[in-house]
């Protein structure tokens, strides 16, 4: 079969499959085969106008649908991505490449976030002041923007675009979700999930596609709001351009994060975890760790461990039970290989080279195997670059001082941890160290629903976090009323002055 007999993911656009309008299509890769198995369009700027159209078309109506018939649609979606979220693990595993199990525990971090958006009214009640001047009331409530465009990255088919729209629809808004042209099936099919919750047609849509089709959104005149997850240079542009023709953004971007470890830490406890959150998912989470600094002494044995434990890694296909899959394109894995060069012309050691695994997989899978580099020097573009794969720097460290020194002194500030066994240290860590999201002795700190998720520096641009209290505020705006109900004998008669409470 050639790429163009391939089967092609259709767009959705007001309660409806769309097949590509317009010619460029990409290929979607099943990494694990490394071969095509699906087209998908790539919207034009009519595409994506068609889908605004059509959110414009529906907003009034849904805004206005009652509380609690939004909250009976929100709890439809929740048990029916519950009892089907097999099904969406299936196809993330075969576009992304990551294992069965870790796709199934994607789509459970991304029903917390349906589950907290089933509790909205609660979270976006307004205030009353009664008597605020002799018969005067004033009160708050809060509105829904209108349309809202949602642009989401590879690594998290399910679980970004889930960090966004529940709340997002919940609270009345209408919404283009534009998710990554490399996995894009899992959003079409949420979209077919919720028209089965009863979602009325145009209030969830999704347009596939690249630059042209992000651009769309982010110029149309009906887009109120931008929520984006992507690498760093993309996020400041995406902020950049959405704040210019005025929307709202929140942009979230790449990350670079550091596991501290003091002397005192058990390092069984500490390499069980730096394998686990440098090699999950491949390496491509944007809470992976991909810097280990180790305080003086524990260096040699902790690398030791963390060698031992790659030894009895498995790597393949995700379908057959793998510790870890392939990575997402072969111009991905080509590109994280590269810093295993980079980092040795540097003076790294290279401990376990990836580029040697044997996979348990077809041939031309995307594969490349957990890679530990010790002796990273902080100069080497290993160090300063987000690698976005499964390579582990080990960076050797004399101080917690220096440590969080080096933390701090990055580009990014998404995610770090650190493990010790001493409270104070663990506390001053907390205090000093310039990073959104801490793990003390947990070393992918990714906040329950109900605490927002984001990261400092260049790991986010805007405002608003992700999910939590912070997406009640940025998905909708507040309206102050200051109301007097007339009576002739109150009224007070004519009066130009400054209005007074008295
Ligand atoms: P990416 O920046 O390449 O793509 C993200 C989205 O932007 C996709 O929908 C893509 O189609 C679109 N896009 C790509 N190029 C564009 C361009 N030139 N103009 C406009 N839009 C464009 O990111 P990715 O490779 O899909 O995902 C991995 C990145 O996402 C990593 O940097 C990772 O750290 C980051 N990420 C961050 C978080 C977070 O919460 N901070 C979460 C997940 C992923």
């Amino acid at each position: 079969m050639t790429t163009t007999d391939l089967p092609v993911v259709p767009h959705w656009i007001d309660g409806a499959p769309l097949e590509t309008a317009g010619s460029r299509t990409a290929p979607v890769y099943n990494p694990a085969l490394g071969t095509a198995t699906k087209n998908v369009g790539l919207a034009d700027a009519a595409t994506v106008d068609d889908a605004v159209r059509a959110a414009a078309s529906a907003f009034a109506p849904w805004r206005d649908t009652s509380i609690a018939r939004r909250q009976a649609i929100v709890f439809r979606f929740r048990e029916l991505l519950n009892e089907r979220k097999g099904e969406l693990a299936e196809i993330i595993t075969s576009e992304h490449g990551k294992v069965l199990s870790d796709a199934a525990g994607e789509i459970q971090r991304g029903l917390e976030v349906v589950e907290l958006a089933t509790g909205f009214p609660h979270l976006v009640k307004g205030e009353y002041s009664e008597n605020v001047s002799t018969g005067v009331d004033v009160y708050s409530f809060k509105q829904p923007l209108g349309v809202v465009g949602i642009i989401s990255p590879f690594n998290f088919p399910a679980m970004v675009p889930l960090w966004f729209f529940p709340v997002a629809i919940a609270v009345g808004n209408t919404v283009v979700l534009k998710p990554s042209e490399k996995d894009p099936s899992a959003a079409v099919w949420m979209a077919e999930l919720w028209k089965e919750a009863g979602l009325p047609d145009g209030v969830f849509n999704v347009v596939h596609g690249d630059k042209t089709a992000v651009d769309g959104l982010l110029t149309h005149p009906d887009v109120a709001s931008i929520s984006f997850v992507g690498s760093t240079p993309i996020a400041q542009y995406i902020y950049e351009t959405a704040a210019r023709h005025g929307k709202r953004v929140q942009a979230l971007g790449g990350a670079k994060n550091h596991m501290l470890v003091l002397p005192d830490a058990d390092l069984d406890l500490v390499a069980d975890q730096a394998i686990n959150a440098g090699f999950g998912s491949a390496g491509e989470r944007c809470m992976a760790v991909s810097v280990v600094l180790a305080v003086d002494p524990v260096a040699d044995e902790l690398v030791a461990k963390v060698r031992e434990r790659i030894a009895n890694l498995r790597v393949g296909d995700g379908t057959r039970d793998p510790d870890m899959g392939p990575l997402v394109t072969r111009e991905h894995r080509d590109k994280v290989a590269s810093y295993i060069d980079v980092a040795a012309t540097d003076g790294a050691k290279v401990v376990v080279d990836g580029r040697d695994v044997a996979p348990d997989g077809a041939p031309d899978g995307f594969w490349l195997g957990p890679t530990l580099l010790d002796h990273v020097p902080t100069t080497s573009r290993a160090y300063t670059e987000e690698i976005f794969g499964p390579v582990l720097s080990v960076v050797r460290v004399s101080s917690f001082d220096e440590g969080v020194e080096l933390i701090n002194s990055g580009e990014f500030g998404n995610g770090t941890a650190i493990f010790t066994n001493d409270g104070g240290a663990a506390r001053r860590f907390q205090n000093e160290v310039e990073v959104g999201m801490i793990g003390i002795n947990v070393p992918i700190p990714v906040p329950v629903a109900y605490y927002s998720f984001g990261g400092w520096k260049h790991s986010l641009f805007g405002d608003a976090k992700a999910y939590g209290p912070q997406a009640f505020d940025f998905f909708t705006r507040q309206k102050a009323v200051t109301s007097r109900w007339l009576d002739p004998a109150t009224h007070g008669g004519i009066n130009l002055g400054f209005p007074r409470n008295d």
